[in-house]
């Protein structure tokens, strides 16, 4: 992305806070920073901090020893000021925001800012209201342009290859942090940059959304739920998960609720189109779940957006009535989970498109039956 201009981005942050009556955007190293900038600069505890006036022009303050990989970066277009060492660079931006007209009335703070950071800027501005800035960046970072939605699409494709290797690994007798071991792997080499999860939850550990991978060996017959996801070179994520059945059969019951899950993530993902909202597609979803009896065993919300971040922004979840719009992009993975014995989720990343639903992972999505 070195052709990465971030100049309409900022140009658009620095509108909406003019209509919101926010007088400074402050983003510090994090997915703020990096979407808006194409600065994407390791937090330390020396300050880096992409300040956007509503209406002055925009700067990057940072150490005088990032100011190279500062100007490496897309963000070189900005002004760059550097503070040493012994200099506070609080107090230093403060100083700039003054030579520049802005009266900071209203600060807003990248929600991810470190609270030594956002401490320091309170104490740097006393007379200041801080409030977050999640509210007026997530308005972009929620809507993907074509290009984050190819680096998505890539990131979909790179998960999907691992998956398709999964009778590689997953076998009975194996540990589940073993198979997990190798998965991470096959995500590196598949153009992950990081593997930040690898879930392998095998028999009941498969009814524990977030359980990750333990030393349980799986068993014949085993359903074992793979929900996996990285983070791309290109910064943007990828999340799927699979249900596979570790050779031979399936417990009692299992495949009949197996089936109603993978109606209801089609339902879910079906529903998807511009107007329609995050709560309706949640509701599609867990509407099938309900009616075949197994309410109480989806206990969690049906999605979440991703982009820079595993989970942002939209949630797909009761009660969020935000419309859908074309580049908006979440999961869709509905879970049935019976805890003590085992549990299913089907996962993929949908795009809305301009008239219904782009999915960015193939994987076959019946129950796979892993050869023993
Ligand atoms: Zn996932
Ligand atoms: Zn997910």
């Amino acid at each position: 992305m070195n052709t990465f201009d971030p100049r309409p981005r900022i140009d658009a942050l620095a509108r909406l806070a003019r209509e919101h009556g926010v007088d400074v955007v402050l983003a510090s190293p994090g997915p703020d920073l990096g979407y808006l900038s194409g600065y994407h600069a390791k937090p330390l505890e020396r300050l880096t901090c992409l300040v956007v006036p509503a209406q002055a022009e925009p700067f990057l303050v940072v150490p005088t020893l990032e100011r190279a990989a500062a100007e490496a970066s897309p963000a070189h277009v900005l002004p760059v000021f550097d503070f040493g060492e012994t200099t506070d660079p609080y107090a230093g931006t403060v100083q700039l925001l003054a030579e520049r007209g802005v009266e900071p009335g209203t600060v807003a703070v990248d929600n991810l800012m470190w609270a030594e950071k956002t401490l320091a800027f309170r104490d740097a501005l006393p007379q200041s209201r801080l409030v977050l800035a999640g509210d007026l960046v997530r308005q972009l970072r929620m809507r993907k342009s074509p290009d984050e939605v190819a680096a998505l699409r890539a990131a979909g494709a790179a998960i999907d290859s691992v998956h398709e290797r999964m009778a590689e690994w997953l076998r009975p007798g194996r540990t589940e942090a073993a198979v997990a071991a190798d998965i991470g792997e096959a995500m590196l080499s598949s153009g992950h940059a990081t593997v930040d999860f690898a879930i392998v939850g095998s028999g009941p550990n498969g009814a524990s959304p977030h359980h990750e991978a333990s030393e349980r060996v799986i068993e014949r017959g085993d359903p074992v739920v793979v929900d996996i996801g990285g983070t791309m070179r290109s910064g943007y994520c990828s999340d799927s998960t699979r249900t596979y059945l570790a050779a031979g059969e399936p417990p009692a019951g299992f495949a009949e609720y197996y089936e109603v899950l993978r109606q209801a993530q089609e339902a879910g993902c079906a529903a998807v189109r511009p107007g329609v909202t995050c709560a309706e597609v949640d509701a599609a979803a867990r509407t099938i779940i309900d009616a075949a009896g197994y309410a109480d065993q989806f206990f969690h919300r049906t999605g979440h957006g991703i982009g820079l971040q595993g989970h942002e922004d939209p949630y797909i979840v009761a009660g969020n009535d935000t419309a859908l719009e074309p580049g908006m992009a979440f999961s869709v993975e509905p879970g049935i989970y019976f805890p003590g014995r085992h549990g299913a989720r089907i996962e993929d990343i949908c795009v809305c498109t301009d008239d219904g639903v782009e999915r960015l992972n193939h994987t076959d999505r019946a129950l796979t039956v892993l050869p023993g």
